[in-house]
């Protein structure tokens, strides 16, 4: 059999090009091996063995998810909303066909469904196949999967779930959507009364246009609406954010409202998230601040 090749890999490096999303700047990762090459109905996926971070994930040239650094995204977009609700029993995941959300939503024990809205069903048999640690919640029995568009899933849904979690690919594409107004109050309406909801948020050195204006958008809707962000390696610019808001008014999403977990469940179960990290994730450098914070 012939060995797969794909545009973006030359000479053995993957490098992640986007003249519109981060102009003049590329991360890139040594390849291995090339395990995936597919046009789906919505994306280009690739996935390669690289050499230094596991398995990689990758839609429209941009990575997704690898198996060294993706905890550290999956953990923090989801604890910091299900940890800022005082009683999660009902979440969904938009997006997330990776299934590394779906994985972390089910380590609280409050939780009795956890639903996942992914548009694209390449990308949840790619990650079966490719990222068994992340995709191994797709076996769960409270876990329910719906293929289709977000947008429209949430237009069905009123008043249904405890928490929300958008892990979306950027807002180029088929998730463009997500990042608008009127999602958000999609969002708002499929809610609970005291609903906490997290979405991809972008980075702070690459789209202050972008989170700046998300962040109005979500406290025109929301009562509470902050911005946090975590370290990640191989996301453009070392870093990505999160909106983190709340339908309850007298909610601090910046602090855990409950905690679950004894010191050993956290020594055994999570590599990044834990109290201290929680506070800390809304901590912005000054220019960040200055411009997202200041209201
Ligand atoms: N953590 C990743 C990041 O920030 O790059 C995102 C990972 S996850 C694989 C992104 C998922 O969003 C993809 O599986 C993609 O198919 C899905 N997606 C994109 N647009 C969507 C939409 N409109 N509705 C539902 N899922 C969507």
């Amino acid at each position: 059999m012939s060995e797969l090749s794909h545009p973006s890999i030359k000479d053995g490096w993957f490098a992640e090009v986007s003249d519109t999303m981060w102009p003049g700047q590329a991360m890139s990762l040594k390849v291995e091996k090339v395990l995936h090459v597919e046009k789906s109905k919505y994306q280009d996926v690739l996935v390669f063995k690289s050499t230094n971070y596991g398995n990689v994930l990758v839609l429209d040239n941009c990575i997704q998810v690898t198996e060294r650094d993706e905890f550290s995204y999956q953990e923090m977009i989801t604890h910091l909303a299900l940890n800022s609700h005082p009683n999660p029993k009902k979440a969904l995941v938009i997006g997330g066909g990776d299934g590394g959300v779906l994985r972390e939503i089910l380590k609280h024990s409050s939780i009795e469904e956890a639903w996942l809205c992914d548009i694209d069903e390449t990308v949840i048999e790619v990650s079966k196949k490719y990222l068994p640690e992340m995709s191994k919640s797709y076996q769960d029995p409270r876990t329910k999967v719906h293929i289709g568009d977000g947008f429209k899933f949430l237009e069905e849904y009123k008043n249904q779930f405890d928490v929300i979690i958008t892990d979306s690919s950027d807002p180029e594409g088929p998730a463009e959507s997500l990042f608008q107004k009127p999602y958000f109050e999609l969002l708002n309406g499929a809610l609970t009364e005291k609903g906490v909801i997290t979405t991809q948020a972008e980075n702070i050195w690459l789209h202050m246009d972008i989170i700046s204006k998300l962040k109005k958008d979500c406290k025109d809707i929301f009562p509470v609406a902050e911005y946090g962000y975590t370290m990640i390696p191989t996301y453009p610019s070392g870093s990505i954010g999160f909106m983190v808001c709340s339908k309850d008014k007298n909610a601090v999403v910046t602090k855990p409202a409950r905690f679950e977990w004894s010191d050993d469940f956290v020594k055994k179960n999570l590599k990044y998230y834990n109290k201290k990290i929680h506070e800390a994730a809304f901590v912005l450098p000054t220019w960040a601040d200055n411009v997202l914070n200041q209201d």
